[in-house]
């Protein structure tokens, strides 16, 4: 049934879009995704890559590729401010 779906129309190819538009197509979906703009975002905006996130690239299949890009974060510690810590 699903390969006799119509096309999905995704808009935007984000992270957000090309997740889905990934998900769709791996269930059998065809897609159209389309942007706005003609090249990527010139720029970092997804340096950080959060445990869920990766979470999902493993079950999508493209952990591996992603990882072959990628730098270990170095361990590091956050101090909260001492104000902060006397409100909670
Ligand atoms: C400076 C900065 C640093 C960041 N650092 C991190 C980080 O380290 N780690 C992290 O996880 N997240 C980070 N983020 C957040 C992350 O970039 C966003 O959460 C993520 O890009 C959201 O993805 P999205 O697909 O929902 O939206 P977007 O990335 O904004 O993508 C939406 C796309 O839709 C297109 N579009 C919009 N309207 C239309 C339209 N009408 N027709 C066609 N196309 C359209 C846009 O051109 C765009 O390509 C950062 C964000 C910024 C600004």
């Amino acid at each position: 049934m699903a390969s006799q779906s119509l096309p999905v129309f995704v808009v935007g190819a984000g992270p957000t879009g090309l997740v889905l538009a990934l998900t769709l197509r791996q269930n059998g979906v065809p897609v159209r995704i389309i942007d706005k703009v003609a090249k990527p975002h010139v720029g970092s905006r997804g340096s950080g890559i959060m445990p869920r996130t990766l979470e999902v690239y493993n079950y999508l299949g493209v952990l591996p590729d992603v990882l072959k890009g990628a730098v270990p974060l170095p361990v590091n510690r956050l101090i909260p401010h001492l104000e902060y810590h006397s409100r909670v």
